[in-house]
């Protein structure tokens, strides 16, 4: 009683699998027509997916992908844990979040409870950009302050303040001409190509960070706060420099600043080995912001802070989300949370992606163009280097990676400033077939050519 299509159990959900599939080229074109969507495409013919199961993908014409990329699709695709939980909610209730809802209660506390000490306020939004919109107006409102201190190449989505304050070329080539005056941003401490690098690289990052701060209080500009990723996310998951985050809280709290942990990509078990980024770095910050795998493709983020900041907002502006925090997204989360620990994926992570990494940098060792495997859990960056002293970037064979990985049945896509990074975030159920699978066929191409 398998689909045809894929080996998920969708015959015994009810589903009729053998209805007619869309026409693949048909689609493509009905696509460009009508769909606004001004992103690169990252392949020659991107694949129209029509299912998933777990770690794998399948078009319209019933092909397989491993998906490598995802970053959204936390706990695997078609979970019928969330499928039953999510039709259930559906049925009984969906409305917006002017009333009080015992899931979205729950939720809350829940997310309270995963946050360090002292971070027991929960605002529910629909995505990460809107959580750090969200974070950056607490910044403003608990500091009566505007100025922000952010990082060279991070990206922190798409609206207004979050669009400000992501300087990655790659994602927001507008960046660097739209910058407002309270954004500040510092080098990117890129322990592998930045500036200062290796072990010894965090003074001369923290020092930047300094003199940046020096710099805007010579002029009288008072510090609302500083945003990053507590993991260099844009560049393949490379860890910041140890002690970087404690030095760099200790200066913008000296100037009541407050701290924000953007873990959009980071964060909810995908490292393995710490359920937030910011534990890497021994640090607790302000406000964590959250979305992505949260809701596994259901819009979902939150922000969670202490009471005193979330309160500052009371009084300087007003919060409201029609469907954040929905009574469906609430049950999105709640289910994702208990299949994330029934379903021990953070353990996995750990398990999967060590030896995944194992596996990379072997490759490493016979490939003079993998110039580094970053990363940790399933998390993880392979960079491609032309010459492993100047390290410039391969953005062209990594394209023609990803091109060739597509063909036998892999989607992966090129990440970084340089586009040369191979970023690697699978659901976190990948299975160590799966991790093979994919390290075996990256060889086959580094071996064979593109
Ligand atoms: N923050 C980080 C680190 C991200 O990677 C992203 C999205 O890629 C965002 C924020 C924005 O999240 P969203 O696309 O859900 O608005």
């Amino acid at each position: 009683a398998w689909c045809r299509l894929c080996p998920s159990p969708s015959p015994i959900l009810g589903f009729d699998c053998d209805a007619a599939l869309p026409d693949a080229a048909g689609l493509l074109e009905r696509r460009r027509r009508h769909y606004a969507r001004p992103q690169k495409n990252y392949y020659r013919t991107p694949p129209q997916i029509e299912r998933g199961w777990k770690e794998h993908l399948f078009d319209v014409e019933g092909r397989a992908y491993l998906d490598m990329v995802n970053n959204v699709t936390l706990v695997g695709h078609g979970h019928p844990r969330l499928s039953a939980a999510v039709g259930r909610q559906w049925s009984l209730l969906n409305t917006n979040s002017r009333f009080h809802y015992a899931a979205v209660t729950e939720f809350s506390e829940r997310l309270a409870a995963l946050a360090p000490e002292g971070l027991d306020t929960v605002f529910l939004v629909n995505s990460g950009s809107e959580a750090n919109d969200l974070a950056i107006r607490l910044a403003w409102a608990h500091s009566g302050a505007r100025n922000m201190i952010s990082l060279l190449e991070a990206y922190h989505g798409w609206t207004v303040a979050s669009d400000a304050v992501s300087t990655s070329i790659a994602d927001n080539p507008q960046a660097l001409t739209t910058r407002p005056d309270w954004v500040h941003p510092v080098v990117s401490p890129n322990t592998y190509r930045g500036p200062f690098r290796g072990e010894d690289s965090t003074v001369g990052y923290v020092d930047a960070v300094s003199r940046k701060l020096a710099d805007l209080d010579e002029k009288g500009g008072k510090l609302a706060g500083f945003i990053s990723e507590p993991v260099y996310g844009n560049a393949g998951g490379i860890p910041l420099p140890s002690g970087y985050l404690e030095a760099v809280y200790a200066m913008v709290r000296e100037r009541s600043g407050v701290c924000i942990a953007d873990e959009v990509q980071v964060g909810y078990g995908r490292l393995g080995h710490h359920f937030w980024g910011f534990e890497q770095q021994g640090v607790v910050p302000d406000i964590i912001t959250v979305a992505k795998g949260m809701g596994n493709g259901h819009p979902l983020g939150a922000v969670i802070t202490r009471r005193e900041i979330a309160d500052a907002l009371e009084k300087e502006g007003y919060f409201f989300s029609s469907a954040g925090g929905s009574p469906v997204s609430s049950v999105v989360g709640l289910t994702v949370l208990d299949i994330l620990h029934d379903d021990a994926l953070q353990e996995n992570a750990r398990a999967v992606g060590t030896h995944l990494k194992s596996r990379l940098e072997a490759l490493g060792d016979r490939f003079p163009l993998v110039g580094a495997v970053h990363g940790m859990g399933l998390y993880l960056g392979v960079e491609f280097v032309r010459d492993r002293e100047t390290l410039e970037p391969a953005t062209e064979e990594t394209a023609a990676i990803c091109d060739r990985l597509l063909d036998l049945g892999i989607v992966m896509q090129p990440t970084g400033d340089h586009l040369n990074v191979l970023k690697i975030k699978p659901p976190l159920c990948l299975a160590r077939e799966s991790a093979d699978f994919f390290a075996d066929m990256l060889g086959r191409v580094l071996e064979e050519g593109w």
